[in-house]
């Protein structure tokens, strides 16, 4: 006997379950129910067709119902409604919406994939007619309408999933401002929040007003417009608004008919989508599922599962032996500039399900540097004690959807961590790295396991004791333009060796870079030097910047965002006036990732002269908001900053810092310490550096000036071979030679008095003499050693230790004109 199977449903698990029944029988009938006009059309497409980005119409109807009927032989009803299941009778009553006659049809086996519905909040004011909710052709439609009508107009988008966002993003393309507004305190909940801030600062970036941590209360007709009301009391006008707070399986039938139902009203299914009923089978956004990795109950609405539902669910119809393995939620998405994806599970469904887990970034290059067009990737990956992949997220220009997809296979497939490390991907310059970021991926993750890398994560710096933690940052100094973390240190890793004895050994070192890899040597460097409490902020700067940006932290100095504009403002005006006869130099930074860019804009703006203009262009996209710090900071002018593409233009202008000071009416009262340290006893040399470090922590500059005694406390310990006249070499033989050796100004009593206040120092918990030189070398306190001094006593620059400066008098005055302390010690 042929099979009657009637399908409830004609777009994504529908028709893809239609067109494989019948390429697996060509008896069976199939009656194909749809209660809209179309289907099997593209609803992934809708929101590009509103932008017209996807140009035609005609596009997103991937099939017509004649060119269905006519390939697959099925009947297709379009307009017709099932309205009730008569299990008993196995038979279902259809509504025709074209003729208005309702009427019966029987079968042997039903299968449902009605879908999903938007979620219709139940708020003051939400009939009006021009808010709207995406889900079909006739909502796009609508909508094109009243955007036609209001061209460049405003939008509010409620809601900052995929549809929200992709809804943002098109109308933005079409010139309206927008709005959008969230009630979770971050866009994208598929992503971990330090991801989602890369979206953010994105958004923002683009102009987009987020409001997060917010909801509407109420929609109000104010003229033409819309006023929408927020909880907090903020009101936004709208033209349009846009609800994507999310959606509800379309269930009404099923439960009606009585099938088991599961999570959130979903229907409940086995592993061959058999209801309750088992003559009926359901697929796609309407049923409960099961989590691959967990094999917990799931709910997967998205087109990728429901498609490959809809072809399974046929086999099984037809005998195969086949069972459906469940979701582990991959998902892409295009946001503007970037591409976003995620597979598996975040951190938080990972601490929901108590699960217990490790956590690596990585931002490596798209594709070969050196090669046009490469742009940063950041992956955060996820994963088990025993290395096995748990999630994925990554975020990019290019090349995003490819690493997603390979992390996708992995995590379904098993994988761990070190696996990742042995993919072989192709590679060619156009296309990759030697290392693939999967791999590097891979082993960032598994010298974490291996305990190789011992890591920090961004929010945990905040819970760090500065009394027994030092934060190192380990990049160079043109770096640090571009901003810091409060509080850290500055030893490039080029310089690490040589003045690793500035670091305390008992405390422990927070060490960070860019973007984790010097970070990661440095770790290496000290803890095979018997540093035991090493950690690498994971992610580096990089992480902790997109972040700390997104939640408006105050990076560079207090009052950064309204000094930033105001300066920006006035600067441009005073430059502007000198533009046209500036001479003018290009950079091309393309393919250099970030500090590379940097670090050529500041070696070439050495050369030019005042006023000339440097045109840089890259293709590193932090590169603005970098250079845009990094002009703050150095007093240079940004003229301009423009994107074409995957490439940024900016334009600078030079301008010294004293010019850039005389442009700014604001007048700064010094601050500054100086300290002169003319004696060369311990006592008093302890009490000048506990001094100067206790200035530096309250943010001020110091200045300590070494002159004839004092000249002491900088000496190396060892023996250098300097050539020297006799009288020389016995000044340097009468004179203590380093901290180690300073008698006490009092009760000295033989060397005696020394150690015994070395003792007590160490019992009382207070730094040594060496430890406080470290820390004040640390800080950025200038210590400047007396030429003239050096010259009487017969001191060579080769006899002092790692990081002094040499000075005259001049280099003095100049620290203590910006000083409102100046002591002599
Ligand atoms: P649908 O494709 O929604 O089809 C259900 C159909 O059943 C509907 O046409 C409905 O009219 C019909 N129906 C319901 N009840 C009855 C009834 N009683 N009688 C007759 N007919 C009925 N997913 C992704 O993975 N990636 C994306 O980029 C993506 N973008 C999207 C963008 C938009 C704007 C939308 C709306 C969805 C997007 N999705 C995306 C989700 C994806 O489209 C859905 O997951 C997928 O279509 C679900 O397939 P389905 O067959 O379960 O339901």
């Amino acid at each position: 006997m042929n099979q009657k199977i009637l399908i409830v449903g004609g777009v994504a698990g529908g028709a893809s379950a239609a067109a494989r029944l019948r390429r697996l029988n060509e008896d069976a009938e199939i009656i194909l129910f749809e209660k809209g006009e179309y289907i099997s059309f593209a609803n992934c497409g809708l929101p590009y067709h509103v932008s017209k980005v996807i140009s035609q119409r005609q596009q997103l109807l991937v099939q017509t119902v004649e060119s269905m009927k006519n390939r697959f032989n099925i009947d297709i009803r379009v307009k017709n409604e099932v309205l009730k299941i008569n299990r008993q009778n196995k038979e279902v009553t259809v509504l025709n919406h074209l003729t208005g006659e309702t009427y019966t049809e029987n079968y042997n086996i039903l299968l449902l994939s009605p879908g999903a519905s938007p979620i219709h909040p139940n708020l003051p004011g939400i009939e009006h007619p021009n808010i709207f909710s995406l889900r079909n052709m006739t909502d796009m439609d609508n909508i094109i309408s009243a955007v036609e009508q209001s061209t460049k107009g405003e939008a509010v988008i409620i809601g900052g999933g995929f549809i929200g966002i992709e809804m943002a993003e098109n109308l933005h393309q079409l010139g309206f401002k927008i709005s959008l507004v969230d009630l979770a305190d971050q866009l994208m909940l598929n992503l971990d929040r330090e991801m989602a801030a890369i979206i953010h600062n994105q958004v923002r970036q683009k102009g987009i007003s987020l409001y997060l941590k917010n909801s509407v209360t109420e929609f109000k007709q104010k003229g033409d417009f819309i006023t929408v009301v927020l909880q907090n009391g903020e009101k936004i006008n709208a033209n349009i608004v846009i609800l994507a707070i999310g959606i509800n399986p379309s269930t009404q039938l099923a439960k009606e008919a009585g099938l088991e139902l599961g999570m959130k009203g979903t229907i409940k299914v086995d592993s061959c989508f058999r209801t309750s009923d088992p003559d009926i089978y359901a697929v796609g956004d309407a049923i409960e599922t099961v989590d691959f990795l967990t094999g917990k109950p799931a709910w997967l609405p998205l087109a990728g599962p429901a498609n490959r539902q809809g072809r399974l669910v046929a086999d099984i119809i037809f005998g195969h032996k086949t069972t459906y393995t469940g979701v582990q939620g991959t998902s892409i998405a295009k946001i503007f500039d970037l591409n976003v994806a995620s597979t598996g599970k975040n951190e938080r469904s990972l601490q929901n399900e108590g699960t217990k887990y490790f956590a690596s970034f990585t931002h490596t290059n798209s594709h070969a540097g050196y090669y046009p067009g490469s742009t940063p990737l950041t992956i955060k990956l996820l994963f088990a004690e025993n290395g096995k992949i748990l999630g994925a997220q990554v975020i990019g220009r290019n090349g995003v959807d490819k690493r997603i997809d390979v992390l996708a296979t992995a995590l379904r497939l098993g994988a761990t961590v070190q696996d990742l490390s042995s993919l072989e991907l192709a590679y060619a310059p156009p296309f990759s790295s030697a290392k693939d970021p999967v791999n590097i991926a891979g082993y960032v993750a598994g010298n974490i396991l291996q305990g190789d890398l011992n890591i920090i994560h961004w929010n945990q710096l905040n819970s760090l004791d500065p009394a027994s933690s030092v934060i190192l940052d380990v990049r160079e100094k043109a770096e640090l333009e571009m901003g810091y973390i409060p509080g850290a240190v500055n030893i490039p890793l080029g310089q690490l060796r040589k003045r690793i004895a500035e670091l305390p050994k008992n405390k422990e070192i927070i060490i960070y870079c860019q973007v984790g890899l010097r970070g990661y040597i440095a770790s290496r460097i000290l803890m095979q030097k018997g540093f035991s409490k090493v950690k690498n902020l994971s992610g580096g700067f990089k992480t902790w910047q997109s972040i700390a940006t997104d939640l408006n932290y105050q990076i560079a100095y207090p009052n950064h965002k309204e000094k930033k504009t105001e300066n920006l403002a006035e600067k441009q005006v005073a430059a502007s006036q000198n533009l046209i006869k500036a001479n003018r130099y290009q950079l091309d930074a393309c393919g250099l990732q970030c500090p590379g860019p940097i670090i050529q804009v500041s070696k070439k703006m050495e050369n030019l002269a005042e006023g000339d203009i440097l045109e840089v262009l890259v293709t590193d996209p932090g590169f603005s908001s970098d250079i845009q710090a990094w002009c703050d900071r150095t007093g240079h002018v940004l003229l301009s900053s423009t994107q074409a593409g995957n490439k940024f233009s900016v334009q600078i202008q030079k301008q010294s810092r004293t010019v850039a000071q005389s442009n700014n009416n604001a007048i700064e009262l010094p601050e500054d310490k100086t300290i002169v340290v003319f004696s060369g006893d311990l006592d008093k040399a302890i009490a000048s550096f506990i001094i100067a470090n206790g200035a530096v922590s309250m943010g001020r500059k110091v200045t300590m000036f070494f002159t004839f005694c004092g000249l002491n406390i900088l000496r190396k310990p060892q023996k250098v071979k300097a050539c020297k006249s006799l009288l020389d070499k016995m000044f340097g033989m009468m004179m203590p030679r380093g901290s180690k050796r300073l008698g006490l100004s009092k009760m000295n009593m033989l060397g005696i008095g020394p150690k015994m206040i070395r003792y007590v120092m160490n019992n009382k918990n207070i730094e040594s003499l060496e430890s406080l030189i470290g820390m004040a070398k640390l800080a950025g306190i200038r210590l400047v050693a007396c030429q003239m001094s050096m010259d009487v006593m017969g001191i060579t620059k080769e006899e002092l230790i790692e990081g002094i400066e040499i000075g005259g008098v001049a280099t003095y005055l100049a620290a203590a004109e910006t000083s409102n302390v100046n002591l002599f010690i």
